[in-house]
């Protein structure tokens, strides 16, 4: 079938399936009609897609991101900065340096990396069709090699987020024709669902297309998202780099004042609605220049002492495996400072949101936790945060739930938490021992073909394990606290099949990124309809 019957073939069963049902004598009811729509089908017709031709696939990667991109290719983030033209981010991987260029790119290509690295979180996030992992892909200064084929920087490629196909040359998009009918259908999906709809985000941009969307709050800000950008790096570094507690401090009320902002931007989105703002969380390497970049320039000329203090720190930082390394809660045990001065500057923008009169609902999440006691001692800190702020403001503090020690300990780790949110991407990784960066471009297809699993378990929730701990995490937290809120805010949030699963686990609310919404509410709905059927 190519794409543009099946667009329009889809566009006409959403129009037959919600006519049949909202006629005076319906010939089929409202359910009936939201099962006749598949999320696959939604996706499809919610973003671009190429016109059919035969064109020539270069090469194949994962579909990280869905839609059609056409661009010409850039090599690093500070080329796309430069660009006239509608331009291809191809990167290895991606990191927090390159977001200003990811955020210029109209699509993403990366060469290594899962559906939960970086670039496939951060372009799925913004709606922007990426492809991740394609390895067939060569990367070198001016050009790269797709299959034996040369392709130099400023010639153009066209890739497919949804199929994870790279071709050479512009393909001609699909126009996206918006569906009324789409709005109708996902009205009646809120009436049925019981599962609450969140969203992944971490800007107000990203805030408003959640609600737009139908979110019915945020179930997680990324925090370190907000300090990507070129003129957040630096203070960030500056944190980092701080060498007396009288840097750090200053360094630290810098990054107070300019989170307090993007909190007031994302409250006055989301106003009335919750709020789920996670502290800190990725390895602090993660905000410095790759040592090797800093040895390649060292090569070609003396680096200044700006330089030779961010290698010092990413020698420094550098870990092994930074995953399982100083990340999460950990880090507001080496650095206290970190998690009071965000909490601050959230409480200052409570402050701020309430006098305007707005109504914030906000709730702050601890990353990482595996045990109580970890949680017990920050909780105090953040309790006394909020105590000594003048505002009166009581807030919510809960955890995620990502590592298995987690899960097992969630009666412990219940007593001290408001709420639990199950991070899947890191309990995946931690629960088959799967790098969620390296693991899908190495041996995952390899699995895939072999049959030795049936589906790439950052996709398609783990039913085996990882949704195993997932029941027991929420029965043993329920054990301590009945009535525990419970959400899911790994990428598992936004896959209908997942969705699916997790429903049947007891959790309250799935939490995605905002431009997969519609199909999360779809499947939400078919979820309780069929569970309906079934009892
Ligand atoms: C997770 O691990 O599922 C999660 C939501 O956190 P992050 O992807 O930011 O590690
Ligand atoms: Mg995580």
């Amino acid at each position: 079938m190519n794409s543009v019957e099946s667009r329009s073939e889809i566009a006409a069963a959403i129009k037959e399936a919600v006519s049949l049902a909202s006629n005076p004598t319906p010939s089929i009811s409202k359910e009936e009609a939201l099962m006749r729509v598949s999320p696959t089908q939604l996706e499809a017709v919610l973003h671009t897609s190429f016109e059919p031709s035969t064109h020539h696939v270069l090469t194949c990667g994962l579909g990280a991101s869905p839609g059609a991109a056409v661009g010409k290719i850039v090599l690093s983030a500070d080329e796309a900065m430069m660009a006239t033209e509608d331009v291809i981010l191809v990167r290895e991987e991606t990191n927090p340096a390159d977001v200003h260029g990811m955020q210029i790119a109209v699509g993403i290509l990366t060469t290594r990396g899962g559906l939960a690295s970086h670039a496939a979180v951060v372009a799925r996030g913004w709606g922007k069709p990426a492809v991740c992992g394609a390895e067939n892909i060569e990367l070198a200064d001016d050009h790269i090699i797709i299959n034996g084929e040369r392709i130099d920087v400023g010639e153009t490629l066209s890739i497919d987020g949804t199929s994870g196909e790279v071709m050479r040359g512009a393909i001609q998009t699909t126009h996206v024709e918006p569906i009324p009918e789409i709005e109708v259908l996902l009205q009646w999906a809120d009436e049925i669902r019981e599962l609450a709809i969140r969203a992944n985000a971490d800007t107000a941009t990203e805030a408003k297309v959640a609600r737009d969307n139908g979110a019915e709050g945020i179930g997680l800000c990324r925090t370190e998202h907000m300090f990507l950008d070129e003129q957040r790096l630096p203070i960030i570094r500056r944190m980092i780099l701080a060498s007396t507690a009288e840097q750090e401090t200053e360094a630290l009320q810098e990054l107070r004042e300019s989170q307090h902002n993007d909190f007031i931007e994302i409250l006055e989105e989301m106003d009335r609605l919750p709020v789920t703002v996670r502290l800190l969380d990725p390895p602090l390497h993660e905000f410095l220049p790759e040592i090797e970049d800093l040895l390649e320039a060292a090569a070609e000329q003396a680096l200044d002492q700006e330089q030779q203090d961010l290698l010092e720190a990413a020698r420094r930082w550098n870990e092994r495996n930074p995953m399982i390394g100083t990340r999460g809660v950990r880090l507001a045990w080496l650095k206290p400072g970190l998690y009071e001065m965000q909490t601050l500057a959230l409480l200052d923008a409570i402050a701020d949101r309430t006098a305007n009169g707005g109504t914030p609902l906000v709730e702050i999440m601890i990353p990482l936790t595996v045990s109580g006691e970890e949680l017990a001692g920050i909780r105090r800190r953040i309790q006394a945060t909020i105590d000594n702020h003048p505002s009166e403001i009581v807030i919510k503090i809960g955890t995620m739930i990502e590592t298995p020690r987690a899960a097992l300990t969630a009666n412990q780790i219940a007593e001290h938490a408001d709420f639990f949110s199950f991070g899947t991407n890191d309990l995946t990784q931690l629960t088959f021992g799967f790098s969620r960066d390296d693991v899908e471009s190495s041996i995952m297809g390899l699995y895939l073909e072999q049959e030795l699993l049936q589906h790439n378990p950052f996709q398609q929730v783990d039913t085996e394990a990882v949704t195993e701990l997932v029941k027991l995490g929420i029965e043993r937290g329920r054990r301590t606290k009945p009535d525990l809120p419970i959400g899911v805010c790994g990428e598992h949030g936004g896959d209908p099949v997942s969705i699916g699963v997790l429903a049947g686990t007891g959790i309250d609310y799935v939490s995605c990124s905002p431009p997969r919404i519609p199909v999360a509410r779809l499947a939400a709905a078919q979820t309780a309809i069929t569970q309906s059927i079934e009892n």
